[in-house]
């Protein structure tokens, strides 16, 4: 069994197909690649992700303990350690969650055809629907949110699993790993958010237990306030908790309390993920791409001041520093402080949107590919949007959102606003005579 995003024993299919044999060599890779500085020059795993990941499988092991089992984390490129681990046990099948991740299709490709040998099984544990749901759509993707939205308020959600009974162990035989020092060292993080499977129910029990959902719909916007949405997508990104038990969860709320606009609009924002995912598998490495689904490249340049002023919060727009400053020091930055912050990026400073998804990218404890990589190409208005993008008019969204300064305040980004761009005279090709 390959743990990748589905991080926990409940609800899980692909631990349900694995645990069909008679033994099972629980794994997690650790990838070198995350710590490395790749094309947009940051690593993709800052450290909030990866003090969540390391509670997260630190539980997901006491968990299988519990079992009999345990969980073996590698450190390295994952289609060399999962090959090793292969050949070394003779493994005849390895199942893994399906992930909409480039990186990962070609790992398994290439897993594929080293090992034809092996049975290569993926299941759908990470999102709402599966594969054969959705399949139909491929001839037709890209589309809209909405027509896909009209769809799936149709299909139907596949029921939540009990976790299964786990066969025997064979990691007994593998001793300890000692860690490579590649790896970055646990440092504290600020993040709201601790990883793992118990902290996922409790913190949506608490949410459930409370009056919050009821208001959801309209509150949901809120800049900075905790209990404005429902803060689960770190676990559903993890997998600490699966998005079918969300809904299920939801749906008992909704027996007892009667059906509601706020539960039903988080549903609707459950579908917007799941738009993501689908639509991330349907066109591949074009997520990546400048000028994504559209014909045409943006506007834009790169300016290494201005990318540097919007990355740590000293532009001259107090809220999108309030914004930078707490995604960087916390990993998290509601939804609409998102839409501000990378609004800034391609439509005021003119700058290449796949720098703000980046720098999103190593900040976000809850970073995920396909939502981080669509949201940004909508606000830059080369994903599938028909309206080309999203301005966000700041002075607007100042007055909206936070009226009263106190958001600015938190993030001392209420002093006087910084120039857009600085000239240092002594740069300038002026010759003097
Ligand atoms: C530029 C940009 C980058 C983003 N990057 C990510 C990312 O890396 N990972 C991520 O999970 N979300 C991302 N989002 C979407 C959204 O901001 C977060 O899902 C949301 O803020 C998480 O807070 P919550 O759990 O309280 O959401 P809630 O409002 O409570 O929504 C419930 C769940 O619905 C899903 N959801 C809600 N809105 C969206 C959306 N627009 N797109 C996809 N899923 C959504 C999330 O899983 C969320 O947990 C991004 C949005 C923007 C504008």
């Amino acid at each position: 069994m390959w743990f990748t995003q589905d991080q926990r024993l409940d609800d899980n299919p692909a631990l349900r197909l694995a645990a069909e044999a008679d033994e099972m060599l629980c794994v997690f890779v650790v990838e070198q690649g995350w710590f490395q500085s790749r094309r947009y020059q940051y690593p993709q795993m800052g450290p909030h992700r990866w003090v969540f990941l390391q509670l997260s499988l630190s539980e997901l092991n006491q968990r299988l303990q519990l079992h009999g089992q345990r969980l073996l984390v590698v450190y390295g490129q994952a289609e060399v350690e999962i090959g090793r681990l292969v050949e070394r046990y003779d493994i005849n099948r390895v199942v893994r969650a399906r992930s909409p991740g480039t990186d990962e299709l070609r790992q398994w490709r290439w897993l594929e055809s080293q090992f034809p040998e092996t049975e290569w099984c993926q299941a759908d544990a990470a999102t709402l629907f599966e594969d054969d749901q959705v399949a139909g759509l491929s001839r037709s993707w890209p589309m809209s949110f909405s027509a896909f939205r009209r769809l799936a308020e149709r299909w139907v959600v596949p029921a939540v699993t009990a976790m299964p009974q786990l066969p025997n162990t064979i990691t007994q035989q593998i001793s300890q790993l000692t860690l490579p020092d590649w790896l970055p060292n646990a440092r504290a993080s600020h993040s709201m958010f601790d990883g793992g499977e118990s902290e996922a129910l409790r913190h949506l029990d608490c949410y459930l237990a409370s009056d919050y959902p009821q208001t959801y719909k309209r509150d949901r916007n809120a800049i900075d306030d905790w209990d404005s949405s429902s803060k689960m997508s770190p676990w559903l990104n993890a997998g600490n908790l699966s998005a079918r038990r969300l809904k299920q969860k939801l749906d008992e709320y909704d027996q007892q309390h009667g059906a509601s606009d706020g539960t039903h609009w988080l549903f609707v924002e459950l579908l917007w993920r799941e738009y993501f995912q689908w639509l991330a598998q349907s066109i591949g490495t074009k997520l990546f791409h400048f000028q994504g689904l559209s014909e045409h490249k943006p506007l834009t340049s790169f300016y290494s001041d201005r990318f540097r002023n919007w990355r740590e919060g000293n532009t001259p727009w107090a809220i999108v520093n309030a914004c930078m400053r707490q995604l960087k020091e916390t990993g998290y930055l509601s939804n609409r402080g998102r839409q501000i912050a990378a609004s800034a990026l391609v439509n005021e400073l003119a700058l290449d949107w796949r720098y703000g998804a980046a720098w999103f990218e190593y900040c976000l404890v809850d970073y995920d590919v396909a939502s981080n990589w669509g949201n940004w190409q909508y606000i830059a208005g080369v994903g599938t949007d028909s309206r080309g993008g999203r301005h966000f008019n700041i002075d607007k969204q100042t007055e909206l959102f936070d009226a009263d300064g106190s958001f600015r305040a938190r993030w001392a980004a209420d002093a006087e606003p910084q120039p857009l761009d600085t000239l240092d005279p002594t740069g300038w090709p002026i010759a003097y005579r």
